[in-house]
Parts: structure tokens; C-alpha cells; sequence
């Protein structure tokens, strides 16, 4: 027997994280390697499509990034480096 399942809100990959609130808890970000072998699997599990494959590269839409580093962490030819967000002088917030 089927059940009545409730409509739910759908969203396009990265648009939830086009609102600018959503991006300034990120703490670091993704560089793509020149080791990158280009398998695009990256492309595949960054959950809010912020890799893309732009003529032959990969290429990071640092506005749909949170930095969460799941494509890091899939990455098979660790060609991904999660480097911090900001690398000034520390504790400045303190
Ligand atoms: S850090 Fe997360 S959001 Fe940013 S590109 Fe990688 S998987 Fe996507």
C-alpha cells in the first residue's frame, strides 16, 4: 500500500548556500592540487556544487562553499588541500 508522502521544499545544489549567512562560519577552504587527476569525484560529493569543471580544471565557487572538506576527505589522490580561511594574526577576537 502506498503511503501519502508530504510535499517538501526542493533546492537546486548550492543554493541554500547562496545566502551570504551561510558562508561566514566557513573556517577553511579547499585548493585543488596539481595532482588533480580530474576524476571529478569532487564534483560528485561537494553537496552544494561549489567544484566545477570550467576547460579542463576544476574550478571552486568560493560563494557556494562552507568548507566542510567532504571533497577533500573523498578526494582518492588527496588532491584537495583544506588550508584555513584566514591566516593572519590569531586571537585577535579575544
Ligand atoms: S569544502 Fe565542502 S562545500 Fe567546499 S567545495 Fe569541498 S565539499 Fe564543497
Amino acid at each position: 500500500m502506498a503511503k501519502n508522502l508530504p510535499v517538501v521544499p526542493t533546492a537546486k545544489a548550492g543554493s541554500l548556500a547562496e545566502v551570504p549567512a551561510g558562508i561566514t562560519w566557513r573556517i577553511q577552504q579547499p585548493v585543488i592540487l596539481e595532482t588533480c587527476n580530474m576524476c571529478l569525484d569532487c564534483t560528485l560529493f561537494c553537496p552544494d556544487g561549489a567544484l566545477v569543471q570550467q576547460n579542463s580544471k576544476i574550478v571552486l565557487k568560493l560563494n557556494l562553499c562552507k568548507g566542510c572538506g567532504i571533497c577533500a576527505n573523498e578526494c582518492k589522490e588527496n588532491a584537495i588541500q583544506m588550508i584555513p580561511e584566514y591566516s593572519g594574526v590569531q586571537g585577535v577576537f579575544r
